[in-house]
């Protein structure tokens, strides 16, 4: 029987509870203890502390599920979304820790164990394939792990030596880092690859495409790297790892894009009913639409859930930034009235009861979105009226002029390139996310003069400095939703709290 997202999220914890692990929730997509951290990207984040020693906990194995953004800092999949099948701007990571406990033979045995066993993810063995640290420049390469996934059954021609670009990993510049090893799942090679497309060879498991799909990720810390670099082993190594719930699931389920499991499929079934269009399988942009705006409210449901409010700075312009690109696919897949709110709705009934302070927050969540969607939606008609004029200015690349799509797009030189006074406007003025623009000129084979855009904003800066009214915009929309929703409570943090105290 194919197991539901649902049945593998609470499989995998079960596990690893089994081995001695315990089950801790997720924590907040704040990060609680890190303020240089954007967002929480990795299951690990909740246990920095422990990993280094400052923190000490009742147990030294760990397992959760752990809510995810990678939208801006370091890890930053934004613009993945919507084109390839395996990136999400909010997505859900499974995982296994240990703090000084149990290291690589365990990990990587565990690890096979789980996806191979039919009593637990049962995926077919010759279709999977593992990776090691292959060394660079000092750093030696991951024998040992080599040898274990041998002795696990793994053929040699299936365990590949990649670089520390894919398979070391480090905390940060000094402090602990290690070598990795990841699992792959082979889709199939009549997907499409870009490398391929571009007249170079796929690299396979090396390669970016989704032929072959990193599902789980195992982190070794097993060095302590000082200030000049060196490293020394750790006394007590450690074991962190993180397997991608949406893509567990879409191997899984025999299928070959996230979007295609039944954590989205109610969700774009939605959308697609809004539309009144279907979902297809080929890459038009009603699809990519679509999946775009189903990311998007799930982000917008997770964020805000957990207190992040559109903003014009930090965590919550990038929530406005996801918030706006989905509103604005909204629109061009001809939702000429608010939706986001009503997605939202969908997500909350589809995850509520995995997170339950999403259900709590419901009423909140939806406002949010109501209001920032209305107060986009006043300004976004006018502003595309005006990127399209300027379009027509600066002329049609041929491609498009002919009807064909603008993908692949021509050769940068000869790409037409929007003022950078024109993209401002639209941000000032309208209330365009410079990204944004971008995204809309690119779809057209357009670029964006963006030094043209830094230098109106920097003169913006100093006349309003002038002035001085600089902060206005800042905080509009929370006044204007702090006047108007009343009484509605935001419970996100006590719920978490209390779930996290009664669990642990
Ligand atoms: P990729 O190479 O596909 O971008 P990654 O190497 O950046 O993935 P890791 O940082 O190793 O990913 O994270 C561990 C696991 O989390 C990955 O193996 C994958 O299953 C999942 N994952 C990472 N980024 C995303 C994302 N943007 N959306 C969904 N799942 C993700
Ligand atoms: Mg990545
Ligand atoms: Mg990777
Ligand atoms: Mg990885």
């Amino acid at each position: 029987k194919t197991p539901t997202a649902a049945e593998i999220r609470e499989l995998f914890v079960r596990f690893f509870e089994e081995r001695g692990h315990r089950r801790v929730p997720s924590s907040s997509l704040v990060p609680q203890n890190d303020p240089t951290l954007l967002f929480t990207n990795a299951g690990m984040v909740q246990f920095k502390d422990v990993f280094t020693g400052r923190e000490k906990r009742d147990y030294s194995r760990a397992t959760t599920a752990q809510k995810c953004v990678r939208a801006g800092g370091k890890h930053n999949d934004l613009e993945n979304v919507g084109f390839t099948a395996r990136h999400h701007t909010f997505f859900e990571m499974l995982g296994n820790f240990s703090f000084g406990d149990y290291f690589k033979k365990d990990a990587i045995a565990w690890g096979w164990e789980f996806v191979t066993s039919p009593k637990w993810l049962g995926l077919p063995k010759d279709r999977l394939a593992a990776t090691v640290f292959a060394g660079e420049g000092t750093l030696p390469w991951d024998e040992e792990a080599y040898g274990l996934w041998k002795a696990q059954g793994v053929p040699e021609e299936r365990i590949h030596k990649l670089g520390a670009k894919d398979n070391f990993w480090a905390m940060g510049d000094t402090g602990p880092c290690g070598p990795c090893s990841e699992i792959h799942f082979f889709q199939g090679n009549d997907i499409p690859c870009a490398e391929e497309k571009a007249g170079r060879k796929c690299e396979g498991v090396a390669c970016d495409c989704d032929r072959w799909l990193e599902i789980w990720n195992l982190v070794f810390m097993q060095f302590e790297r000082s200030q000049d670099g060196g490293l020394t082993p750790l006394p007590k190594p450690s074991i962190d790892t993180g397997a991608g719930l949406e893509r567990m699931a879409s191997v899984a389920q025999g299928k070959r894009s996230n979007y295609d499991t039944d954590l989205f499929q109610t969700i774009i079934g939605a959308i697609a009913k809004l539309a009144g269009k279907r979902y297809g399988e080929k890459d038009d942009d009603d699809s990519v639409s679509m999946r775009v705006i189903a990311d998007h409210a799930r982000a917008t449901t997770f964020l805000v859930g957990d207190g992040v409010l559109p903003s014009n700075e930090g965590r919550g312009y990038v929530l406005r930034r996801i918030m706006r690109r989905a509103i604005r696919h909204g629109k061009r897949l001809g939702l000429e009235k608010p939706f986001l709110a009503d997605v939202c709705r969908v997500v909350i009934a589809e995850m509520g009861q995995a997170y339950p302070e999403i259900r709590e927050n419901e009423a909140f969540i939806t406002k949010v979105a109501q209001q920032e969607e209305e107060s986009f939606r006043r300004t976004l008609d006018k502003g595309l009226a005006i990127l399209e004029a300027e379009m027509r200015k600066v002329g049609i690349p041929d491609a498009v002029a002919m009807g064909k799509p603008a993908t692949p797009p021509p050769a940068k030189a000869a790409r037409p390139v929007i003022d950078g006074k024109v993209a401002f406007q639209l941000y000032d003025t309208f209330g365009f996310p410079l990204d944004l623009t971008r995204v809309i000129a690119a779809e057209r084979g357009f670029d964006v003069d963006e030094q043209g855009f830094d230098r109106h904003m920097a003169e913006q800066r100093a006349r309003s400095e002038w002035k001085g009214s600089g902060e206005q915009a800042v905080g509009d929309l929370q006044k204007a939703i702090a006047g108007d929703i009343g009484e509605v409570k935001f419970l996100g943090y006590e719920v978490t709290k209390a779930t996290a105290e009664v669990k642990a």
